[in-house]
């Protein structure tokens, strides 16, 4: 479909080259073709506009490259001051990580660590013990790095059975993975216990917080107190936050941190012909920008600004949830704990009901367990779009 709109001609496109203003103009029919976060009628999606702060700030260093940091002194500066703000965000004094380029990747680093420190003491195949809750990043990881998958069931309010844990750890348990906001429901695995286990069992113990990680640490107090998911827990190794979901950061920005120096050192690598002579990343060049734009963030709006942020964000999500239950036939799955709600529909097929509001203009998604729609309400997504969407959505129940 875009080669009948654009006509291109790729011969000449690649042997001449074109007129700038040419370029552009297919430039902006691509850009017509993408939907925006403006519009509100992306409902969901973990990721939203990026701050227009953030943004100045990526532009302004979309040149650098931490993978040859000598010649990035201060961007390499930003990153160890982003790495330190983070961890004390997460109760770490002494934080030890990465800017990476999301989530996957971040859990990724943490389980390659995982796997070097296990085959120090194994020959064997391990284990990672994960909640079914768990992202699919997982899948890929434990696929890339030939590790055996024990999923734990959740208990019936969608999160780990805790009570499973413990029968679960065999000699080759490599690691376990709790989730502080899953990515389908949005719900807080209960860290402090698994820590416990893990810490008593002496198991390397990664807290995904892709999402949570930058809206739980700003909850206000009455609920800030009900979550202990961060590294105050003594079993937690490493977590994942990522500033490209609720940090506001643009897209790629995910953020890995250990607690120990010599988990992050498992990952060093020689670089010869660098100006640094090591390297602990997966990747190799990779962009200072997205640091810069997390620096700047963090800087700006400093703990308060999230917290308005995030409780904006919370009560909007609140909103919905309540607007939802006014209609009988809509069967919420949860309460939501942070900015997530999926539901199902009573004698209703949920992806019909989507595929219809998909043709109305809403861009939504589909939880698999349990299959249900789901809506994420991030910053760019206002109360005036929530209230057209109940309206379109009521309507297309009436009609099924
Ligand atoms: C989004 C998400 C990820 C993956 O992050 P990407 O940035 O898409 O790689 C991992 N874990 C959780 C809990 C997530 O919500």
């Amino acid at each position: 479909m875009i080669f009948l709109q654009i006509r291109w001609d790729y011969n000449t496109m690649l042997k001449k080259g074109r007129r700038r203003e040419d370029v552009f103009n297919d430039l902006q029919k691509f850009k017509k073709m993408d939907m925006s976060y403006s519009s509100g009628r992306i409902l969901g999606s973990m990721c939203t506009d990026p701050d227009s702060v953030g943004l100045e700030a990526y532009k302004m260093f979309i040149d650098t490259n931490l993978g040859d940091s000598g010649h990035f002194k201060g961007t390499a500066t930003m990153e160890a001051e982003v790495i330190s703000s983070l961890g004390r965000l997460l109760h770490l004094d002494k934080a030890y990580g990465h800017i990476v380029t999301g989530g996957t990747e971040a859990n990724l680093m943490a389980m390659t660590v995982a796997k070097y420190l296990f085959e120090e003491q194994h020959d064997t195949m391990p284990e990672l013990i994960l909640p079914k809750s768990a992202h699919f990043s997982f899948k890929k990881i434990c696929s890339m790095l030939s590790v055996k998958p024990v999923y734990v069931d959740l208990d019936c309010d969608y999160r780990m059975d805790v009570s499973q844990l413990e029968g679960l750890i065999t000699e080759n348990t490599m690691a376990i993975v709790a989730i502080a906001g899953s990515t389908e429901l949005g719900l807080v695995d209960k860290i402090d216990e698994i820590s416990e286990i893990a810490f008593s069992n002496d198991i390397y113990l990664h807290v995904d917080a892709a999402l949570g990680g930058f809206i739980i640490p700003f909850l206000n107090n009455e609920n800030n107190n009900k979550y202990n998911i961060d590294f105050g827990c003594k079993g937690v190794t490493s977590m994942t936050i990522d500033p490209h979901k609720m940090g506001l950061a643009p897209v790629p920005s995910g953020g890995i941190i250990f607690r120990h120096r010599h988990h992050l050192e498992k990952l060093s690598v020689k670089t010869p012909y660098l100006t640094k002579d090591k390297q602990t990343t997966i990747v190799g060049t990779r962009t200072g920008a997205s640091t810069a734009a997390t620096w700047t963030l963090l800087n700006y709006y400093g703990i308060e600004g999230y917290q308005k942020i995030v409780n904006d964000v919370l009560k909007l999500t609140k909103y919905t949830y309540n607007k939802l239950q006014k209609n009988q036939q809509i069967k919420l799955v949860c309460k939501p704990e942070l900015n997530i709600i999926s539901f199902t529909i009573d004698d209703m097929d949920v992806d019909i009901i989507k595929n219809k509001l998909t043709k109305m203009g809403w861009s939504l998604s589909i939880a698999e367990y349990p299959h249900a729609i789901r809506l994420v309400i991030m910053p760019h997504v206002k109360k005036e779009h929530i209230d057209l969407f109940i309206n379109d959505l009521n309507q297309s129940l009436q009609e099924y």
